[in-house]
């Protein structure tokens, strides 16, 4: 991948884990979405369930999470308690014969709540929500805060994947991001994982972190390669001190310059390539029998808040503070403070604070995103028959300002299609960022991540 092309294409702009962003939010009107969840699940319907679960016992100062710091796993045993409450509502508003197909613990530190927290929250979910048998169910562990009774704990109720947060692995390093987790500490956690079963392992590597260097990093991913994960995820550092105020703990002399940076990032795209990983896209890696690698051999590969996924057509319901739900035409997000989030649910059963009503044109703008997310291609006759229009006279505009693309060989734009070469897949967001109506009528980008 040329350096020029990452230079000229690494701005701020949206992951787009949903389209509109999260960013064009508004106060969410209650009694019309709670219409429209009613008249939804009038039928059942295949879902999607993300519980968050905040708390950590000690801060990373990298961290760009919404998270509660302490060392008092009482308060989890209080957030359970109106975690139950949240479900009951959730429950509440589905179909009696829902299926949910996917669970996912995020956070915060998932692993914080004690194996008996753990076993607790598995039963109050089979207890009040269909949970199918052969649901995805993945946990994301922090090494530092897991043991065997952990995973029996939560294997008992169904979880059959991990993504392991192991960033990186060199002390200096880690000393300089205040999270101290020696190498052998992941491989432990590898190795009782694949014991007990679980096939599905995904590895969190950070790359742009301080201290690091091409040489630290590179030993990073031998170390990351040696576990023979299934999937990798190899994140961009994101340095936003003004809205994360704990990264100001961080020396900014320490952190990369942003050409060495973009190094790190091309080491790594090697590695992986390399070590025959496929790209899924963005900082996605995944081996090619993978079930990720396959879907996007098929083209059958989604996107949603926790990322790329092999399931479609599943209405995702956010539990726990700040969680974000999209369902059908709506997406809602919860509170995101501990204590709106408890009130609230204890007051009215949900949290629902902000979100939207897509409209007619965000819908067929957030499919054609999808696609360029997912698929890497657009056929103008799918999407004209799919949404009524003349795809190519809508889009004229957006067309042309693909050129650049086209001539930085990043894609081809040809009388029936949009076809994104593999170089591209490293620039899914810019290229999307051209079909975003919400940033065209910006005069300056919110505050986003860099794309690269
Ligand atoms: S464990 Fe994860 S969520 Fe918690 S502070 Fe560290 S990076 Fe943030």
């Amino acid at each position: 991948m040329s350096a020029e092309l990452i230079k000229k294409y690494n701005v701020p702009g949206p992951r787009y884990t949903s389209y509109p962003t999260a960013v064009e939010f508004q106060p969410v009107e209650r009694e019309s979405l709670q219409r429209y969840l009613i008249d939804r699940n009038v039928v059942p319907r295949d879902v999607s369930i993300y519980i968050h679960l905040p708390f950590c016992a000690s801060l990373c100062w990298y961290c760009g999470c919404t998270t509660v710091i302490t060392k008092n796993k009482g308060q989890a045993d209080e957030y359970l308690k109106v975690l139950e409450k949240e479900i009951k509502t959730l429950a509440r508003n589905l179909h009696p014969e829902h299926n949910v197909r996917q669970v996912h613990y995020g956070g915060g530190t998932p692993t914080f709540l004690s194996p008996v927290q753990l076993r607790h929250l598995g039963k109050m979910l089979h207890k009040y929500l269909n949970i199918d048998l052969n649901a995805e169910y993945s946990v994301e562990i922090d090494p530092r805060s897991f043991t065997e009774s952990h995973l029996e704990a939560m294997m008992d109720y169904g979880m059959n994947r991990a993504s392991i947060g192991m960033q990186d692995v060199n002390d200096e390093v880690q000393k300089a991001i205040h999270r101290i987790q020696p190498f052998s500490m992941v491989e432990g956690v590898m190795n009782t994982l694949r014991k007990a079963g679980i096939s599905s392992v995904n590895l969190d590597i950070i790359y742009g972190l301080p201290k690091q260097t091409s040489e630290r990093f590179k030993n990073t991913l031998d170390a990351a390669a040696a576990l023979q994960a299934d999937r990798f995820a190899i994140y961009s550092y994101a340095h936003v001190p003004w809205i994360k105020p704990a990264q100001k703990l961080l020396e900014d002399k320490d952190l990369p310059a942003p050409n060495e940076k973009l190094q790190l990032l091309q080491d790594a795209i090697d590695y992986m390539e390399k070590l025959g990983m496929v790209h899924i896209g963005m900082d996605h890696f995944a081996r090619p029998d993978d079930e990720l690698a396959v879907s996007l051999k098929n083209k059958t590969l989604q996107r949603n808040f926790q990322g790329y996924s092999t399931l479609s057509g599943l209405d995702l319901y956010g539990l726990g503070m700040s969680s974000i739900s999209s369902v059908g035409d709506y997406y809602f997000q919860n509170y995101k403070g501990l204590d709106d989030w408890s009130q609230s649910i204890e007051r009215r059963g949900d949290a629902w604070v902000k979100g939207l009503k897509l409209t007619g044109d965000d819908r067929l703008r957030r499919d054609v995103i999808m696609q360029i997310m997912c698929s890497r291609s657009l056929v103008f006759k799918d999407v004209s028959q799919k949404w009524n229009i003349n795809a190519v006279e809508f889009f004229a505009n957006e067309l042309k300002q693909l050129q650049p693309f086209e001539d930085d060989g990043i894609l081809k734009v040809a009388p029936d299609s949009v076809e994104i070469y593999p170089e591209g897949r490293h620039f899914l967001r810019n290229i999307a960022m051209v079909f975003d109506e919400y940033l065209a009528q910006k005069s300056t980008t919110p505050t986003y991540s860099k794309t690269i």
